[in-house]
């Protein structure tokens, strides 16, 4: 775990520069492997607690929901988040609507564990469902051949699944 003590920057903005080892797992099911995944930037005062910015970028390899194959997948995000004390969390409705899409991260103790910021920056920026292309074929339903790769040596026969509806008229 990569924690920064907060109160170091107090007195003056303090720079980090940490490249945390990120399991698969923390970008969902269909990250195979991350690698080389940096985080840098910097924290300062503000308010009643912290404000930190810089950026997380690295390197994951991910299975295609279509085609079931592998692919490289590169992501560089920009951080900005605001980080306050866990006694100013809001207790109001009204509080709560002013921070609405601010990035807040409350601490019971001042530090922060910088795999864990950039543990939930990989799984923001996962794709939902990860396709190797957009034009990926798939594969066949059938032989499960990979269709990128050429067609597969199944017959071209119409999908018996479809025919009743070939056969559906309106009713006069
Ligand atoms: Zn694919
Ligand atoms: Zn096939």
């Amino acid at each position: 775990m990569l924690w920064i003590d907060l109160t170091r920057a107090d007195t003056e903005p303090l720079a980090f520069s940490e490249r945390p080892v990120l399991t698969p797992h923390s970008g969902g099911e269909d990250v195979v492997s991350v690698a080389g995944v940096e985080i840098e930037g910097r924290v300062e005062r503000a308010g009643e607690g912290y404000l930190l910015e810089g950026r997380v970028k690295g390197a994951a390899r991910l299975r295609c929901g279509r085609c079931l194959s592998e692919f490289d997948f590169s992501f560089a995000e920009r951080l900005e988040l605001h980080l306050l004390p866990s006694s100013a969390l809001p207790q109001e409705e009204e509080k709560r609507l002013e921070m609405g899409d601010l990035e807040v991260h409350f601490y019971d103790e001042p530090k922060l564990d910088l795999a864990e910021v950039a543990t939930e920056q990989l799984a923001l920026t996962m794709p939902m469902k990860p396709l190797c292309a957009e034009t990926c074929r798939g594969i066949c339903p059938r032989c499960g051949a990979n269709l990128n790769l050429g067609p597969c040596s199944c017959p071209e026969t119409s999908d018996d699944r479809w025919a009743p509806l070939l056969d559906w008229r309106p009713a006069d």
